[in-house]
């Protein structure tokens, strides 16, 4: 079997990137990113001035909100209603995970489902399941499924196979590849024989933050391998799966890094150009 084809999320990042810049130099008004960061954790922190960066160099606005770590429940969501009455602001999203004291789904619950760009909201989450074409889909997943769609022109039967149950990636990534006629399972950590059923899968997708847990036995010949996973051991970046030797049984797979996480920003961006388009009733 020869070497998996590496995808270069990064070069398909762009391609995306450069089509939506064209399409924001096109419209009259910027579309208008909101985040809204909690406390000093050094990584958010870092992700949230990307995603920034990101949006000002495609010609959108984008503002940090930041609020001290001992922020009052009550102030945050004060701020996002602020946000949600604001015209300006096309899109909000909270950076997670907030501190202990503040809950997460009131918080999302929050958010004005129509900026609810990361499509955390359960108004949100059950647009996704109802398979509506209206729902906003949570950033990662969305960008695994670009990529999917991007290199197998047909998912339809394909046996999928998620490692993680997380609300940000593992369920709405189910969801999404049902809605494409996969047969779908998640698996997590208190699953049984993980290795015999993924074994079967054509496609698998590691999203459990544990570095290169996913071996090379674990892989059916010529699976599709997508690798969400980013983990920092000794300053050092590694994903969930075991890139090195995957790479000589997978027919396609994704690095850490450069594979999911630029698609992550770009189809966050997309979102906050789609809840642009849809809240100025614009047709592009
Ligand atoms: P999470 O909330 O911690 O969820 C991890 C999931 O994996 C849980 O469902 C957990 O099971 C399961 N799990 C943990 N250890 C396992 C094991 N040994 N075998 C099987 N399942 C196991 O994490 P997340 O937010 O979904 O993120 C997952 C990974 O993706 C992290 O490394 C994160 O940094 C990365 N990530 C990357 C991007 C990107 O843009 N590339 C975006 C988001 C997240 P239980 O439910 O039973 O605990």
């Amino acid at each position: 079997m020869a070497e998996a084809q590496i995808i270069d999320g990064k070069a398909l990042a762009l391609t995306i990137r450069t089509e939506l810049s064209k399409k924001v130099a096109a419209i009259p008004l910027k579309p208008n990113l909101a985040v809204v960061l909690v406390g000093n954790d050094e990584a958010s922190l870092i992700y949230d001035r990307n995603k920034q960066k990101a949006a000002q160099a495609m010609g959108m606005d984008c503002e940090i909100y930041h609020l001290p770590e001992n922020v009052a429940e009550y102030e945050l969501l004060e701020l996002i209603s602020q946000l949600n009455n604001d015209t300006r602001v096309n899109g909000v999203l909270v950076q997670l995970p907030l501190p202990k004291h503040i809950n997460t789904q009131n918080v999302l619950m929050q958010i004005n489902p129509e900026k609810d760009v990361d499509g955390f909201n359960p108004y949100n989450v059950g647009l996704l399941q109802a398979n509506s074409p209206k729902a906003m889909v949570p950033a990662t997943p969305k960008g695994v499924l670009y990529i999917l769609k991007h290199f197998c022109s047909d998912l339809s039967g394909k046996y999928a196979v998620i490692i993680g149950r997380s609300n940000i990636v593992g369920k709405p990534m189910a969801a999404l590849l049902l809605n494409q006629n996969c047969t779908v399972t998640i698996v997590h950590s208190k699953t049984q024989n993980i290795e015999k059923i993924v074994q079967q899968a054509d496609i698998v997708i590691a999203a459990c933050g544990k570095p290169q847990v996913v071996k090379a036995d674990w892989i059916k010949d010529g699976a599709f391998v997508i690798d969400v996973g980013i983990n920092r051991v000794d300053g050092k970046i590694y994903g969930d799966v075991d890139f090195e030797n995957v790479c000589k049984k997978a027919s396609y797979i994704t690095p850490v890094p450069g594979g999911v996480g630029p698609m992550t920003i770009a189809m966050l961006l997309e979102n906050t150009f789609d809840a642009f388009i849809r809240q100025n009733h614009l047709d592009v």
